[in-house]
């Protein structure tokens, strides 16, 4: 299932040792820096000789810079995207069409597939990071026989989301109640610099569903139900990204928001509402295209089909408005498949499948596991003529085309590329979000005129989402799903905004509950954990529901006794169902969406510095039976605000907004250990005395800073719980069937639970204990671990003590544990897991160099 993310599931017996990190690793390309230029590829005619292909197609064209020394990209500038196609073969042309995700490719893949795009959602690094990473595959395939740069896709649905420390914005239903459509374009401008500083040229946005059903989990990606204010805030923001020098993605085409509950995909997990199947007229289909042409009129390049049905036939088969975009309503740009989809339409076969997705139209497949697959079907089918080369050559050079007009044949490394900010998460860009975020909230009531704050006011802030950056940013935040932390770097929680700037509010913030009597009034915060597409599928939609946070219940009767005026602030991504007993004992309710990172706009507004503009993107409803119908409770629009008279605060500006840097890993201080760098295809960590050569088939892989307070949230064996804290992620290679990590262990923090009073730890001890680990977790698997004679070996010049574990008597698949004492506090230990039977212990043990 997607997202999971696959090299965990592949390399799970490792979770022990890649799972943690210091965030400090560097990746760099180990893609050779050589580009060859090699003849244009003849046609695939005289490769194939099909009776499929056209002499049309085959015609090679006036490559003039053929033998010259520059890149190949140089070559194809001076050319058109149709005379770059001719020039491909039906191999090279296949390769254009499909996208692997990150984690399932190397840069030596790259360089022999030369893949049209890779997908991202591993981890979340900063902006350097990332333009290295990204640089690494893009140096692979300009080197590649073909040549052609690729372009790098993400879901930066609300500011660059994956990225450390950049600006998360509120999510579109936020956006949807400001609706401003200047600062929608601003959302897409920033968005676009953000990008650009990580490399990411390819944006999954916007998405343009029409919010029908508030139990749909997608909800919070919509702008709200009205299209045209959909249409209005979504072509805003585009023009945004497109003028910032991005290749936006409309999506999801079409009637993603408008599929009917109950309906939802049933292959192999269980969804309610999400990709299920809506039931339209035509004059309600004509209205949602509507949206579709005001994208393609604004420029959108891409558009993305959707996962759901109409009327009964999967979107990615259903050629009628595939090619309507194309042929009727003028689209130039390329569409793409969503994720794995394509295995979800009728058809006997993936084979039969991706044919049919292909000859509806749909250019460039996300099948991101399978892209191999894919790409031979494709081939196999131009040459029995299942597919026309006709067709394969229009997606080709429509992808070809967006790649183009993005610059990437012209500066494919984009080292002349030019941004506004040289940094993500810049004062001036989180000002605008702060602004965004204070123009999305909407006042549901204020009695007794609560708000705003007057000086000298004793606000008690409580409730799970006072201080709750996760809930705050939402889904797609660091992760699919969200944030695996309430502390997200580069995030201001509305408590932070609240404390950092009561000064300057003239108020008194207390959070401690045994003061909270001496309160004035209470600030409850309340809100639904994150979660993104189907996983926010509800039946309930309650607040204090399945996907209410734990804590809503317990705070809001908590805040009932004290029986002082309070305000209640709601963190969801849609109009939750709300208990009357506990609407009606709340003076004032705000409803703030999910803000993202920038939570002083909560405060300001609520301290009386801006007023409320916001207003319901979408009717709220008061219970299950309402929706869909005529009734609810507050229509669309409504919105309360100070009302005549009011007079705005001076509003401090943001002091606090500064980068934060992920935490200090607790295991690393008071020791020894410094990072090690990557560079160049090389891995140096000089206290520890390791060099690596890491070989082309292994790539860097980006390790969540935060996954470790993640894995420690699921542990519960203290022994596990110990070695999890007590580990220090260095380095990680790998690719779907091989993995060498580096890490490091404290062993200050690890030796007292491990072997408490032992006055002494050797290595074999160690080995002795992960051995007992180890079996502990394949036995939960039913899987036997066999070991060979453990040894002491020579790893870079170095002696370590290595254990060799294989699994179910098979002696391809195994995993190797090198350890060495480092100092009194520190082991150090490399890994290989392997499943590949040419690739031996000695063999890894071979890429190691002395390190003087
Ligand atoms: C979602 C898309 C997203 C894609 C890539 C899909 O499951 O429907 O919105 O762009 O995954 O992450």
């Amino acid at each position: 299932m997607k997202k999971i993310v696959s090299i965990i599931a592949a390399l799970a017996v490792i979770i022990s040792a890649a799972s943690c990190s210091n965030g400090n690793n560097t990746p760099v390309s180990s893609a050779s820096e050589t580009t060859t230029v090699s003849e244009p590829e003849k046609t695939s005619e005289t490769t194939t000789g099909s009776p499929a292909e056209t002499s049309a197609d085959t015609e090679a064209p006036a490559v003039t810079a053929e033998k010259s020394d520059s890149p190949k990209y140089e070559t194809y500038a001076a050319l058109s995207p149709e005379e770059i196609t001719a020039s491909l073969t039906l191999e090279q042309k296949a390769s254009q069409m499909v996208m692997p995700a990150i984690y399932n490719v190397s840069v030596d893949d790259m360089r022999s597939g030369d893949y049209g795009s890779i997908l991202s959602t591993a981890g979340c690094i900063g902006s350097e990071a990332w333009a290295d990473t990204v640089d690494g595959f893009q140096k692979a395939a300009i080197a590649s026989e073909a040549g052609i740069p690729f372009i790098y896709g993400q879901d930066d649905v609300h500011g660059v989301n994956y990225c450390l420390n950049a600006v998360y914005f509120p999510h579109n239903i936020g956006q949807g109640a400001a609706n401003d459509e200047e600062l929608a374009y601003q959302v897409g401008l920033i968005t676009a610099d953000e990008a650009k500083l990580c490399h990411m040229l390819w944006n999954y946005a916007p998405c343009v569903a029409q919010s029908v059903d508030p139990r749909w989990g997608r909800t919070y990606e919509s702008y709200g139900s009205d299209l045209e204010t959909i249409t209005r805030l979504s072509t805003a923001y585009t023009k945004g990204l497109i003028d910032g020098g991005l290749v936006a993605c409309a999506k999801h085409f079409f009637a993603d928001g408008n599929v009917l509950y109950g309906t939802g995909e049933r292959d192999d997990t269980f969804m309610l509402i999400d990709r299920g199947d809506a039931q339209l007229s035509d004059d309600e289909i004509n209205e949602l295209l509507k949206v579709y042409q005001a994208q393609i009129d604004a420029g959108v390049q891409t558009i993305m089909i959707s996962h759901s049905s109409l009327n009964g036939v999967k979107m990615h088969e259903n050629k009628e408005y595939i090619m309507k975009l194309k042929d009727e309503m003028g689209f130039e740009g390329f569409i793409a498949s969503d994720w794995g989809s394509v295995q979800h339409i009728s058809g006997s076969s993936f084979r039969e499948q991706v044919i049919t997705s292909v000859n509806a139209g749909i250019d460039m497949l996300m099948e991101t596991d399978r892209f191999d697959e894919v790409r031979q079907i494709i081939v196999e089918a131009v040459r029995s003529g299942e597919i026309s080369e006709e067709r394969v050559n229009d997606a080709v050079t429509r992808i070809i085309k967006v790649k183009k007009d993005a610059g990437l044949f012209d500066d494919p490394l984009l080292t002349d590329m030019k941004t506004e900010q040289t940094v993500t998460g810049s004062p001036e860009y989180r000002k605008v979000a702060e602004k965004l975020v204070e123009e999305s909230l909407v006042l549901l009531k204020n009695e007794g005129d609560v708000l705003p704050f007057k000086k000298g006011t004793k606000v008690y802030i409580t409730g799970p989402a006072a201080d709750n950056g996760q809930a705050q940013c939402g889904g797609w935040t660091m992760g699919w799903n969200g944030a695996p932390t309430t502390d997200v770097p580069g995030t201001t929680t509305i408590l932070e905004a609240f404390t950092g700037y009561a000064e300057s509010y003239g108020i008194e913030v207390i959070t401690d509950k045994n003061e909270a009597a001496n309160a004035d009034v209470v600030l409850l915060c309340v809100g639904e954990q994150s979660y993104a597409e189907w996983n926010g599928d509800t039946a309930d939609m309650e607040l204090c529901g399945a996907l209410g946070l734990s804590g809503n219940k317990a705070a809001i009767k908590a805040a009932r006794e004290l029986g002082k005026p309070t305000v209640t602030c709601i963190i969801a991504g849609r109009n939750v169902l709300l208990a009357p007993t506990d609407y009606d004992g709340w003076d004032s309710v705000v409803m703030c969406y999910l803000p993202g990172s920038e939570g002083k706009g909560i405060s300001d507004v609520l301290c009386g510095c801006s007023d409320f503009t916001g207003k319901l993107p979408s009717p709220w409803y008061s219970s299950i039976d309402q929706i869909t119908t005529d009734e609810c409770w507050l229509e669309r629009g409504y919105g309360l605000n100070y009302g005549e008279g009011f007079v705005p605060e001076t509003e401090t500006e943001a002091v606090s907004d500064t980068q934060t840097e992920a935490a200090v890993d607790p295991a690393i201080e008071g020791t020894n250990y410094t990072a090690g760098q990557y560079k160049d295809g090389v891995y140096v960590n000089e206290y520890a005395k390791i060099k690596l050569n890491v070989p082309g088939n292994l790539s860097f892989i980006p390790i969540d800073p935060y996954e470790k307070e993640q894995t420690l949230a699921e542990l519960t064996d203290e022994a596990e719980i110990a070695l999890e804290k007590a580990k220090i992620t260095d380095a990680v290679f790998g690719n779907l069937t091989e993995l060498i990590g580096v890490y490091f262990v404290n062993t200050d923090i690890v030796y007292p639970v491990i072997f408490p009073g032992a006055e002494e730890v050797t290595e074999d001890d160690v080995l002795d204990a992960y051995r007992a680990y180890t079996e502990g977790f394949a036995g939960k698997q039913g899987i036997r671990v066999d070991y060979k004679d453990r040894e002491t070996v020579t790893v870079g010049g170095r002696e370590y003590l290595r254990d060799v574990a294989y699994y179910n008597g098979n002696e391809s698949t195994y995993e190797a544990m090198c350890i060495r004492k480092l100092d009194d506090q520190l082991l150090c230990c490399i890994y290989y897991s392997s499943g590949n039977p040419d690739k031996t212990p000695e063999y890894y043990d071979s890429l190691f160099e002395e390190l003087k």
